[in-house]
């Protein structure tokens, strides 16, 4: 029953560790020629599993792979035309290729964030293995929203579990400790 659940096509066959050294990529949308080329010059961050609404997600996958990485290390080395921001005033501005769809990259301008300075990637658009692995899944009930039945969530947690995600309806504890010390500190 488990394994007839599809996560995500990088994730659903097991997931693959990290290559000790790997120093990053070229992301590439799924345009069939003058394909948007971005560079990453780093290994990621804080890789996971995400089930909310704005995230791009391959086709028929429940939920995206979303990763960090500074956004000094990325930049765009093709075809930069194509891109599109998707929703300027939302807190991740997801550059997006106006052929295909496909988020390159997502990028927060305000400096007050907690995440400024990290942009968020697909490292799946690569092709290459190496990048580190998800770690958790976040914003799982999140997917409810975009049409998965509520019945099916018991399914879905429990196979996340088995492939050593563990499901949560928010980001990781980590994570929200790190926003939440953030707003503690830009309080005093
Ligand atoms: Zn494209
Ligand atoms: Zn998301």
């Amino acid at each position: 029953m488990s394994n007839t659940v599809k996560i995500h096509p990088s994730i659903d066959a097991g997931i693959l560790p990290a290559l000790p050294g790997f120093e990053g990529g070229v992301l590439r949308c799924k345009c069939a020629s003058e394909k948007v080329e971005v560079t990453i010059s780093a290994q990621t961050a804080h890789n996971h599993a995400c089930g909310c609404s704005k995230c791009w997600k391959p086709e028929g996958a429940l939920f995206s792979q979303v990763a960090v990485v500074s956004r000094d290390k990325l930049k765009v080395t093709a075809h930069e035309e194509k891109l599109k921001i998707v929703d300027p005033g939302a807190a991740i501005q997801r550059h997006a290729c106006t052929g295909c769809g496909v988020h390159m990259f997502g990028r927060i301008e305000n400096k007050a964030h907690p995440f400024y300075g990290l942009d968020f990637v697909h490292t799946e658009l690569s092709g290459v293995r190496g990048w580190s692995p998800p770690e958790f899944a976040a914003f799982v009930s999140s997917i409810i929203e975009t049409g998965t039945d509520p019945a099916q969530m018991p399914a879905i947690r429990a196979r996340l579990k088995e492939l050593g995600l563990e499901p949560y309806d928010c980001l990781s504890p980590p994570l929200m400790d790190a926003i939440s010390t953030h707003v503690a500190k830009s309080r005093k």
